[in-house]
C-alpha cells in the first residue's frame, strides 16, 4: 500500500491564536485562515495532523483531560467548516518542571520528533515526504530531524522570532524551507510542490 503524505501542524500559534498558555476554553481562537488551509490539504488527499507541545500539563496548569478537551473543541470547530483533523498528538511533559511522570526527558516534546513518528506508525505516513507547519525553531527541527519539509508561519511566535537576535536562533540545520506569512499560505506552497 503506497505510505499517506501528512502535513503536520503546530496548534498554538499556527492554527489558532498564541496566548500564552490556553487555559481556558474561552482563550480558543482559531485563526480565519486556518479552515480553507486545511481544507484545502483534505481535497488533496494529505493527512492533517496536529502535534502540539502542552507542557502546562507537567506545570500543573491544566490536565490532559483539559488539552483533550481544547483539542476536541478545535476539531469541532474546523469541522463545522468542513475542515477535518485526522489525529491529535501532545506532549504533556517536560524536562525539569513539576513532578514525575510529567516531569521527564521524553520523546515526543518537540523538537524530539517522538509525536511525528508516532503518528507516521499510526496512519501509514512516508516522512520523508511530509511537512511541518510551525510558529517556532523547535517545529523545524522536529520535522528536519525526519526529513520533512519545513515551513515558518508569521503568526504566533513566528513574526518575533524573525525579528530577534535573541537565544532562539536556529542552528543552521533548523531554517525553514519556506516562511508564510500564515498557515493558509503554508498550504499554498506546500500544494504547488505537489502538482
Ligand atoms: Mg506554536
Ligand atoms: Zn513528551
Amino acid at each position: 500500500m503506497r505510505k499517506n503524505i501528512a502535513v503536520f501542524l503546530d496548534r498554538d500559534g499556527t492554527i489558532n491564536e498564541e496566548v500564552g498558555y490556553l487555559d481556558d476554553l474561552d482563550k480558543l481562537k482559531i485563526i480565519p485562515a486556518s479552515f480553507e488551509a486545511i481544507r484545502l490539504i483534505n481535497d488533496a488527499g494529505i493527512k492533517t495532523v496536529v502535534i502540539t507541545n502542552q507542557a502546562g500539563v507537567a506545570r500543573g496548569l491544566f490536565s490532559e483531560e483539559f488539552v483533550n478537551e481544547v483539542n476536541k473543541n478545535m476539531r469541532i470547530a474546523l469541522l463545522r467548516k468542513g475542515a477535518v483533523i485526522d489525529g491529535f498528538y501532545y506532549c504533556p511533559h517536560h524536562p525539569t518542571e513539576g513532578k514525575e511522570p510529567y516531569r521527564q526527558n521524553c520523546d515526543c516534546r518537540k523538537p524530539a520528533a517522538g509525536m511525528l513518528l508516532r503518528a507516521a506508525d499510526d496512519l501509514n505516513i512516508d516522512l520523508a515526504r511530509s511537512y511541518i507547519i510551525g510558529d517556532r525553531y523547535n517545529d523545524m527541527e522536529a520535522g528536519r530531524s525526519v526529513g520533512a519539509k519545513c515551513i515558518l508561519v508569521k503568526t504566533g511566535f513566528g513574526q518575533s522570532l524573525l525579528q530577534d537576535d535573541g537565544p532562539d536562533r536556529p542552528a543552521p540545520n533548523n531554517q525553514p524551507d519556506f516562511i508564510a506569512a500564515d498557515i493558509l499560505e503554508a498550504v499554498k506552497w506546500i500544494l504547488k510542490g505537489q502538482r
